[in-house]
């Protein structure tokens, strides 16, 4: 059990210090390799705290999306969608498309967003389908 969750704040800050100029990043584990999402400073596997950053897949699958009414920073109706990246696990995120437009399976893909109060958020939108 990790005792230190201000270490995990501190992981999540540079999650979005790094997020801010547009890399998605998470950490890997030195020892054993094991890639964790979301960020942390201590691994869950084998207790090594010798971590580096390392680039996530910009591109995912729609697993589950729903929208909600009112929402902390963003407008709304906001889009919410649970995205899986292969070799990583699953992304709880912001989806920047239209609801109706959304379907479970969908390929998506990475950017940014910037709340009005300047916090820069992951999203996924969909790609082009050709
Ligand atoms: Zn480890």
């Amino acid at each position: 059990m990790d005792t230190r969750p201000y270490m995990q704040d501190r992981a999540a800050e540079e999650f979005f210090s790094r997020l801010a100029e547009g890399m998605f990043q998470s950490t890997r584990c030195v020892s054993c390799g094991v890639l964790n999402y979301p960020p942390r400073v201590v691994c869950p596997d084998c207790l090594g705290e010798e971590m580096e950053w390392v680039d996530l897949p910009r591109e995912g699958t729609l697993l589950a999306f729903t929208w909600q009414e009112a929402a902390i920073r963003c407008r709304k109706p906001e889009i919410l969608g649970l995205v899986e990246l292969e070799g990583v696990g699953n992304v709880l995120t912001r989806i920047d498309a239209p609801y109706e437009s959304l379907r479970i399976g969908q390929r998506v893909a990475f950017d940014t967003w910037t709340s009005p109060d300047g916090l820069v958020l992951h999203q996924f939108r969909p790609l082009e389908e050709g």
